[in-house]
């Protein structure tokens, strides 16, 4: 099969794991108050990379308060100056991709080929970006000498760990706010490794403060009463959950939650590129993409044409070990998230659409799931409806652009649409009429630190990236 598990040449001794790791507080690691730790596997194979400090209220309070004490000097800066650490920040970690890489990929189970070649360019690119406005926030558009927030609380997910960690960190720094950020528990290692960026980068203690834990310790962090801003990834079971908890405050919320991201192929679309461009949709980090095209929208008369190159398509892709530069499908995050697309998978059956999954072996350890293809598909069926963060994509006919439309709207969800055409004027026609915060046009999944990034309707609000990616953090004067 084209699937074999193949052998891993990037070895992971590229990076040192230590045994164990403490909570970045106030320019230091430190153990948890109450002593506590959890283990950080890899999905691949489930060996345990290490044993990592978990954050208790009583150690959120210490991070929020050296935020608090960090936030006087740093907000003072010149943003000429705060521009100078976030260069510098940006610069390591180029200088350390490498490392960040392999890294990532252990820790989260994705290629290498992707940690390499899209998060860590990305991420360099948005502390690159964001210290570029740090001196020239006066023409953001906010009014003159706009103001920090204060202390924000970011708490990030699984699926890009170090990518939202630079959403969420860079634009805050370049505005003069510090920082206490929860990684998500199956993915602690970036975050801490980027802690020790920070030193190396000299940036004044406490300005940002790394808590590795579980909801919890997010919970903490969010409702804590010296945050001023919540700035959350993540499910959107969370995301309300928050919202219900800093309601009645003067906290300030952006939220970027969950999506159901509708691929609309048109019949004169080029089919090949179209079926590349699915594949990136729904494939790209074994499909646990918050924008990801999870639902493919195809004109009828060239369906049969489309699934077959898809089937052609997905039968070459290679899952394996994500340490080998030649793989396409790495492991799924975690056994929970495992679990979660199997038993969706299994009401997809159950409520009767047609399953296919590409033929492929998958590893004996760690945690896998085969692309699959559900057809058959109404919008009935909770595999039409329900995220499942995961590589399994869903397809649905449609015969008219009004019909494509109506079924791309047709969501709790609003983050990302795709649409594949020759005419230039549809491509318009289409894009205003489709409720996502990004669509794209003959491509899919494109990401630039430039451009802004987030949800309609429940997939949260606010939005990172962009100038407007600054307005999260600051008060217009
Ligand atoms: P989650 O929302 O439970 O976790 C995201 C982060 O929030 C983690 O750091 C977690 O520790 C923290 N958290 C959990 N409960 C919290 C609380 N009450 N208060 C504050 N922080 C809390 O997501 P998950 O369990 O990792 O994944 C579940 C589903 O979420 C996935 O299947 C997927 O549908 C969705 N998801 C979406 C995104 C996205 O980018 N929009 C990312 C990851 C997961």
């Amino acid at each position: 099969s084209a699937f074999e598990y193949a052998p891993a040449p990037e070895s992971r001794s590229v990076v040192d794991i230590a045994p164990s790791y403490g909570l970045f507080i106030d320019g230091e690691f430190t153990e948890a108050a109450d002593g506590k730790v959890f283990k950080t596997v890899s999905p691949s194979s489930e060996e345990v990379l290490s044993e990592v400090a978990r954050a208790g209220t009583a150690d959120v309070d210490r991070a929020v308060k050296a935020a608090r004490k960090a936030f006087e000097k740093w907000s003072a800066l010149p943003g000429s100056e705060r521009a100078k650490y976030l260069f510098r920040i940006a610069r390591i970690i180029q200088e350390r991709s490498r490392e960040l890489a392999v890294l990532e990929t252990l820790d989260n189970g994705k290629p290498i080929k992707e940690t390499r070649d899209a998060d860590l360019p990305l991420v360099a690119a948005h502390f690159f970006y964001y210290a570029g406005w740090a001196d020239k926030l006066d023409h953001a558009g906010y009014g003159a000498n706009p103001r920090p927030l204060g202390v924000a609380g970011q708490v990030i997910p699984w699926n890009f760990p170090l990518l939202m960690l630079a959403w969420k960190i860079a634009p805050a720094l370049a505005t003069g706010n510090t920082v206490v950020l929860k990684p998500a528990e199956t993915t602690p290692l970036s975050a801490l490794f980027f802690a020790d960026i920070c030193r190396q980068a000299g940036l004044p203690k406490g300005v940002v403060n790394i808590l590795t834990g579980y909801g919890d310790a997010g919970e903490a962090l969010v409702t804590h009463g010296d945050v001023d801003k919540v700035a959350f990834t993540g499910s959107t079971a969370v995301g309300k959950a928050i919202a219900r908890s800093v309601a009645g405050t003067d906290k300030k919320v952006t939220l970027e939650l969950g999506g159901k991201g509708a691929n609309i192929v048109f019949d004169d679309a080029p089919i090949d590129q179209a079926v590349e461009g699915i594949v990136t949709g729904i494939f790209f980090n074994q499909g646990q993409v918050c924008c990801a095209g999870s639902r493919l929208l195809v004109q009828e008369s060239v369906q049969d044409e489309v699934l077959d190159a898809l089937k052609r398509r997905l039968s070459t892709l290679r899952l394996g070990d994500p340490l080998d530069k030649n793989t396409d499908i790495g492991a799924i995050n975690s056994a929970e998230q495992l679990a979660r697309i199997t038993a969706l998978v299994e009401t997809g059956e159950a409520e009767g659409a047609e399953r296919w999954s590409a033929p492929c072996e998958l590893p004996s350890s760690g945690y896998w799931f085969a692309p699959t293809l559900f057809t058959n598909v109404t919008q009935a069926h909770t595999v039409a409806r329900d995220e499942i963060f995961g590589p399994v994509l869903s397809v649905l006919s449609f015969r008219t652009p009004d019909e494509a439309v109506a079924k791309a709207n047709n969501s709790q969800y609003g983050l990302s649409a795709g649409i594949w055409t020759e005419k230039g004027s549809r491509i318009l026609a289409v894009a205003n009429k489709l409720r996502a915060g990004v669509v794209w046009a003959n491509t899919f999944n494109k990401f630039d630190p430039t451009s802004p990034f987030g949800g309609y309707k429940e997939s949260g609000f606010g939005r990172e990236g962009g100038r407007h990616g600054l307005e999260a953090y600051l008060d217009v004067r």
